[in-house]
């Protein structure tokens, strides 16, 4: 089984040749991207240093913002160990830009899990936008791919302060959206009302493409230090970037009004943060051609896959249809038993709190959580469906593959 595997594996690859050569061209652009804003920023060692205390003038942690402002092509950037994950980035600009009597829409449908309970959705937390006064709305995708523009303008009335969008699909069977298909939706809000803050949940989606949806206007865009941008080495940390006048917003709602990003230190070096930025454009590289081959492999076998390899993919997430629980439940345990980490570990399905189903979650990763790294998710409904998503090299992807084929499809 051992030779068969590795012959469906090669001739899956052999399949993809061009488009995984279309992923590294993505990858040496954005790779000249980050380097061309070392080089303007004189990245050197002194950047690595240490802070303590209050860390006024801490130019480890200002100029690694100027670089992603740089990269993003926007006018600021906080871009912190201090913010602890993607959700408290995301809950960081909701609860600093909205106020009382403030509407949101959600224009891509119901977000992720975790900003439900930010939002008053669900959950029944004494802190939520709804608690504070402030309304929420969403408007869905049409079929499920497409923004609903006609639908977002007529949810739009005179208290709408933001519209946010989220880029990836996250754990939904919805397609992940383009930057390139923000750009109409974007500039037809701001004919309507300039005022109107476009703000996109980027997780996932960094370095997929050429462009970030800050090139379409997009006011503020927002993510996770443990996905894309960390590469595997930032071991935490969240990143808000965008336009000046809001970023101050949310630094006066991070740390205190009249303070805002003058504060904040780090007593461990900032090295790994820059040295993961250097490397995301080609980890994340890695990570779709190891959605791509398993997407490939498991299409070919008759499984249902989205995206399929015909799509444009827009982050990194991979999903995988087995209609059957122990599957579901083996996909998981076998990526974990494939992980350089806890790779003894047997995962199981739990209640996770915040969620309807068991989860069963496999990640034998370097920094805990981290879902950079090879990792998979599994709710444990209907219709049986697998999510995965990263994978710091090929080789680590293909060897989990085999390990799938040889263990789960025999
Ligand atoms: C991961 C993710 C989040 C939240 O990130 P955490 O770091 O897990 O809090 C939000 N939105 C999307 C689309 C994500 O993929």
């Amino acid at each position: 089984m051992t030779n068969r595997a590795e012959k469906i594996i090669n001739d899956a690859l052999s399949t993809l040749i061009n488009k995984f050569t279309e992923i590294d061209k993505i990858s040496q652009y954005n790779t000249e991207k980050v380097l061309n804003a070392f080089a303007k920023n004189n990245i050197g060692s002194r950047h690595f240093a240490p802070s303590n205390g209050y860390g006024y003038d801490d130019v480890g942690r200002d100029t690694l913002e100027t670089l992603f402002s740089d990269i993003m092509h926007t006018e600021s950037s906080i871009v912190r160990p201090q913010i602890a994950s993607g959700t408290h980035a995301l809950s960081l600009c909701l609860f600093g830009l909205l106020r009382y009597g403030d509407n949101c829409i959600s224009a891509t449908g119901a977000p992720y899990d975790t900003l439900q309970t930010v939002i008053g959705i669900s959950g029944n937390e004494p802190v939520s936008l709804k608690n504070l006064g402030i309304n929420y709305k969403q408007v869905e995708l049409i079929n499920d791919c497409e923004i609903d523009i006609d639908g977002v303008v007529n949810a739009i009335d005179e208290n709408t302060k933001l519209i946010m969008i989220q880029r990836s699909k996250g754990y939904s069977s919805r397609s992940s959206i383009l930057p390139s298909q923000m750009a109409d939706f974007i500039t037809t809000i701001k004919k309507l009302d300039k005022n109107i803050i476009v703000m996109v949940d980027n997780c996932y989606g960094e370095f997929v493409c050429v462009d970030e949806p800050s090139d379409y206007g997009a006011d503020i865009i927002v993510g996770s230090l443990i996905k894309n941008l960390g590469a595997g080495l930032a071991p935490t940390g969240g990143y808000i970037s965008g336009k000046q006048k809001y970023i101050d917003l949310i630094a006066a709602h991070l740390t205190a009004p009249g303070l805002g990003k003058e504060l904040g230190s780090y007593e461990a070096s900032y090295r790994l943060f820059y040295e993961g930025l250097f490397l995301a454009p080609h980890v994340v590289a890695q990570s779709l051609k190891i959605a791509m081959l398993f997407s490939e492999v498991f299409s070919n076998m008759g499984y249902r896959v989205f995206p399929d390899n015909t799509t444009d993919r827009s982050d990194i997430v991979q999903a995988i249809q087995f209609d059957d629980e122990n599957m579901i439940i083996k996909f998981c345990q076998i990526i974990q038993s494939s992980s350089p980490i806890d790779s003894y570990a047997i995962p199981e399905p739990w209640d996770m709190p915040g969620y309807d189903n068991k989860i069963i979650m496999a990640s034998g990763s370097f920094v805990s959580g981290s879902s950079i790294e090879l990792s998979a998710d599994a709710p444990i409904r209907k219709p049986y469906t697998v999510y995965f998503q990263g994978g710091l090299t090929l080789e680590h992807g293909i060897f989990a593959l085999k390990n799938l084929l040889i263990q789960l499809i025999k």
